[in-house]
């Protein structure tokens, strides 16, 4: 069966974000991007499923600018075998991206569709779920383990209470969590191999999906500044301070 990994270049982890000064966004010129980190997750799941022989092809798909290219090398040089970037240049939210991706899905015929929780950068945590409604498949999100068994897929969660894992007729939709495995990085040699899989570009316009914004935002501001610390002397003062602040 097939494995489709959809991937987001989102701006890097390890950036902090700044502000645009007249608050519509995140500032995201000259800043580094990667692919999300959720992502990596979902990418090394494949691949450790094709290596386990229960995955034949996985296809990596990304939503994005053309630059997202990168991230869809990055993709295939950990494993992935061929990839399609749908390039806009527009902003696309969940909804969009979902129905893209079902289209995507609907020429690819994936037994799995392995996303992220969330991306990075709108923090949405929506894609996979909406994926699952518009495709009318099963789904297991936040996923801590993924066994695949004959036709079913053994899905564990990280839920509220601790851990449930849920049985998926496959095909499936799959959301990865943050401790489902460690991604491997990319070799060298790999990275050049990557250079020379098959990588399509479409549009949008080319899956009939109109990604027009149903979302206004309003404003994007910077969080509060945390306020300093105070050391109290003992259990006493703790207890006026709390009084006088009314939490006590
Ligand atoms: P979100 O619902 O935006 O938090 O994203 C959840 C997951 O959906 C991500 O981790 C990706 O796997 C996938 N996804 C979201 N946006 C895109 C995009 N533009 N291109 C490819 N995959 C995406």
């Amino acid at each position: 069966m097939k494995a489709l990994v959809p991937v987001k270049r989102v701006i890097d982890y390890n950036v902090k974000p700044r502000v645009k000064s007249d608050g519509s966004g995140v500032d995201l010129s000259n800043v580094k991007m990667s692919m999300n980190p959720f992502d990596e997750i979902a990418v090394e799941e494949a691949v450790r499923l094709k290596e386990a022989g229960a995955v034949s092809e996985i296809v990596a798909v990304s939503v994005g600018p053309a630059k997202a290219q990168e991230t869809l090398r990055t993709a295939l040089a950990m494993g992935a075998d061929s990839a399609v970037l749908v390039e806009t240049d527009e902003t696309v939210e969940p909804l969009a991206v979902a129905k893209i991706l079902k289209a995507v899905a609907a020429e690819i015929e994936p037994g799995l569709i392995i996303l992220g929780k969330q991306a990075i950068d709108d923090d949405s945590n929506q894609t996979g779920q909406m994926l699952a409604a518009l495709m009318d498949l099963p789904q297991g999100t936040f996923a801590s383990k993924v066994l695949v068994e004959g036709d079913y897929v053994k899905v564990t969660r990280e839920v509220d209470g601790g851990l449930e894992t849920v049985k998926l007729s496959i095909p499936a939709i799959i959301t990865t969590d943050l401790r489902l495995n460690e991604p491997r990085y990319a070799s060298l040699p790999n990275i050049m191999k990557a250079k020379k899989k098959p990588l399509e570009t479409k549009t949008p316009a080319d899956y009939g999906v109109d990604i027009a914004p149903r979302l206004k935002t309003l404003n994007v501001s910077e969080p509060p500044v945390r306020q300093a610390g105070v050391k109290v002397a003992d259990v006493d003062e703790l207890v006026a301070r709390l009084k006088a602040m009314g939490v006590a």
